[in-house]
């Protein structure tokens, strides 16, 4: 059986340390002349939709009118991130890029793809900016699709399927992911979920959800694969 990939990215991948949490709280003051309870409140999981209207709802802005100009709010992202990103090192965690290539020489086993809260070309910038690269991975599924990261997997399934003509059952779509929103959505499908302790919960954390298999970091290659084609 073939397996679809989907991997979440901040925490998973890689970090840009605040670098995109700053360029997050300049478009929206730029959009919305707040940032909202910025301070008191985690993106960890969330999508950038999801945040977005938290924040700005926290503000006491209604939802139709974030709604309204959240294409905006998009593009001023956007470009804040391409100015933090010309500063900033973003790291990626250890064992990361063998992980990928280890999936990428077994692409008739394992189709590499993304599921992520960041818009696309939010995720583009970051994997670009690591040296990861975005392109590398064949479908994706992304906040720009969906506030509600639940209704993800059965989207990048979906993408899978129409690119490679293949179905992908349940029990062949695997999520991994460093949060218990991760797991929660892999668990909405009845995906497989392999959960990381490479972002801000601990493994202790991730393990009271439950996840199918549970890893500190993706460096051991050949435990985390076998894990995934389990
Ligand atoms: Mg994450």
């Amino acid at each position: 059986m073939k397996k679809l990939l989907l991997f979440d990215v901040d925490g998973t991948l890689l970090t840009t340390d605040g670098a995109a949490g700053r360029a997050f709280e300049s478009a929206l003051i730029d959009v919305y002349g707040t940032a909202g309870p910025i301070g008191e409140v985690s993106f960890a999981g969330k999508t950038d939709p999801q945040i977005a209207y938290e924040l700005l709802e926290g503000a006491g802005i209604p939802r139709p009118t974030v709604k309204a100009m959240l294409t905006d709010l998009w593009d001023r992202y956007l470009k804040h991130l391409d100015d933090e990103l010309v500063s900033t090192v973003v790291r990626v965690f250890p064992g990361v890029a063998e992980c990928l290539n280890h999936i990428e020489a077994r692409s008739d086993q394992a189709v590499l793809g993304l599921l992520t809260g960041n818009i696309e070309h939010g995720a583009q910038r970051k994997l670009d900016a690591s040296g990861l690269g975005f392109s590398r991975f064949r479908v994706g599924a992304f906040g720009s699709d969906s506030e509600n990261r639940n209704e993800l997997p059965a989207i990048g399934a979906a993408r899978a399927e129409a690119i490679t003509g293949m179905r992908y059952e349940r029990e062949a779509v695997v999520i991994v992911g460093d949060t218990p929103a991760d797991i929660t959505c892999g668990e909405a499908i009845g995906a497989r979920t392999v959960a990381v302790a490479t972002g801000v919960y601990s493994r202790r954390q991730l393990e009271e959800c439950g996840p199918d298999f549970l890893f500190d970091s993706l460096a051991d290659t050949a435990s985390v694969w076998d894990a995934m084609m389990r």
